[in-house]
């Protein structure tokens, strides 16, 4: 008995190990991600039910590291919040997608891109310049982009994100509030912020044409969104009865599987080229 419990107890500790090896290893390794050129950008189309347009599309980061293959932003956004590289990474996203958008707008495409932002990107005093400099680079309207940040992010250090958000604001950036439905915040509080959309969270989305409840949940927010004069969208729909369902509540635009995953740009371009409205 005694001798089972410490083999298990001793099992535990080494899968922790492992576990805070690879976190090392990771937090390590990003510091040269950038620099290596590991890093790429896959884009997600959001559909407005209403036009059958897909004017927008989502920046979504991945990181194919050199011998741990894929890992996935749930896994390295944290740790590099947590390590403060964080910084380094949004950088880089942001010169890359206006870098992408002056490529598009060349080519013809007049797609916008959303990027999602961290905590300490939002308290960043030299966001708004920065993003200046990169809009007159690249010959871009500030309205290209938008910014997804969580009630959460947010809330970390109100008075500097409102800070910079007003500033982007002022610029002619648009935000959204991802991930909404998780947080402790309320609407009310969220109103005091300069946000043009709501994000609703997928889990309420998800099983949207099954649960009855989620569906009471999503209506309401919409209803309560708009009454607000806020856009609302829908992550994480993933069957055609959702989408129907959503753009009967009057939901401004879908995003999720049903409609697309996320793709390497060229890919998305070919998908664009070939899309019919459903
Ligand atoms: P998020 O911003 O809420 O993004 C939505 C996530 O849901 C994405 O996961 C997307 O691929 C996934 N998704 C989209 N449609 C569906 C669907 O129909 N069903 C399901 N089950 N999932 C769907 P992903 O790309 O793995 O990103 C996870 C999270 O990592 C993001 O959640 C965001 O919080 C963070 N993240 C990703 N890229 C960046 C970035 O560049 N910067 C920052 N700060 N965070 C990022
Ligand atoms: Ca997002
Ligand atoms: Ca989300
Ligand atoms: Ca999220």
């Amino acid at each position: 008995m005694a001798l089972r419990h410490r083999h298990s107890h001793q099992r535990y500790v080494e899968g922790q190990d492992e576990q805070h090896l690879r976190q090392l290893t990771l937090i390590r390794d990003l510091q040269d991600a950038v620099a290596n050129g590991e890093l790429w950008v896959a884009y997600q189309p959001k559909l407005a039910p209403r036009t059958g347009a897909v004017m927008q599309c989502e920046a979504l980061m991945r990181w194919n590291h050199p011998t741990l293959g894929f890992v996935p932003p749930d896994e390295f956004i944290g740790l590099a919040e947590r390590s403060g590289s964080i910084g380094m990474l949004s950088q880089w996203l942001l010169e890359h997608v206006c870098t992408q958008l002056d490529t598009w707008q060349q080519q013809g495409y007049r797609l916008s891109i959303a990027v999602n932002l961290s905590a300490s990107d939002v308290i960043d005093h030299h966001l708004a310049h920065h993003l200046t400099q990169l809009f007159e680079r690249h010959h871009l309207a500030p309205d290209k982009l938008s910014v997804e940040v969580t009630e959460s992010a947010v809330m970390q250090d109100v008075d500097a994100a409102m800070n910079t958000l007003m500033e982007l604001h002022r610029l002619g950036i648009r935000l959204a509030i991802d991930d909404y439905g998780t947080g402790y915040s309320s609407l009310a509080q969220i109103r005091r912020l300069p946000v043009k959309e709501l994000k609703i969270d997928k889990s309420f989305i998800q099983a949207i044409d099954t649960q009855e409840d989620d569906l009471t949940i999503v209506r309401s927010t919409i209803e309560m969104g708009h009454s607000l004069g806020l856009e609302v969208v829908a992550e994480g729909v993933e069957n055609r009865a959702s989408a129907e369902l959503l753009s009967t509540l009057g939901c401004d635009y879908l995003q999720g599987y049903w409609l697309a995953k996320p793709m390497a740009s060229e890919q998305l371009i070919a998908w664009l080229d070939s899309f019919e409205s459903p």
